[in-house]
């Protein structure tokens, strides 16, 4: 049985972003059959006004494809465990981070746990996770919006 399509965006400020975003693939490689990765996009962090971010570094985000045979929660603990890995720590809300990997897509599946929300609910709006999506699935259907991602990406503007 083939497994499930999967999408794990990653994002790095802190450090080696470089390294960080190989460790994170590296970490991922096991789990992730057929892995497809993007090209690493150098992008401005972006907050809010309760969580501004206008004085942190950049980002190098990317997106890596592949599938899994694992259940969503079961591959999320993984994430979290490899981000740890890279020296991922918590001070506050969108804080500069060595290593963010966050689960975007898991097939058509839609998951609403208090740990776990799939579709991820911002990438919507993200360019940094929309871009490098687009250049491996372009035709993935989100299934909250039915839109694919390219028409996710070209409605950002
Ligand atoms: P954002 O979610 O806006 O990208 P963030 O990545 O900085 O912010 P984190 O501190 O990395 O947020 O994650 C906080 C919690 O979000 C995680 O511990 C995890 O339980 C939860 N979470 C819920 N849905 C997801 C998902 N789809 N992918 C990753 N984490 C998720
Ligand atoms: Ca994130
Ligand atoms: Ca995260």
């Amino acid at each position: 049985m083939a497994g499930t399509p999967v999408a794990v965006a990653l994002g790095s400020n802190l450090g080696d972003r470089v390294a960080h975003l190989q460790a994170g693939l590296a970490g991922l490689a096991p789990l992730l059959d057929d892995l497809r990765v993007s090209t690493f996009h150098d992008t401005a962090p972006v907050g809010s006004v309760a969580a501004p971010t206008a004085d942190q570094p950049r980002y190098l985000n990317a997106v890596a494809v592949g599938t899994t045979r694992l259940s969503a929660p079961d591959l999320l603990t993984h994430l979290l465990r490899i981000e740890a890995e890279q020296g991922r720590e918590r001070p506050y809300v969108w804080a500069p981070r060595t290593l963010d990997l966050d689960l975007i897509l898991f097939g058509q599946a839609r998951i609403d746990r208090p740990d776990l929300t799939v579709p991820h609910p911002r990438f919507r709006e993200r360019d940094f996770v929309l871009a490098p999506l687009a250049e491996l699935a372009p035709d993935w259907i989100d299934p909250v919006t039915g839109q694919t991602v390219a028409d996710l990406l070209a409605a950002l503007g």
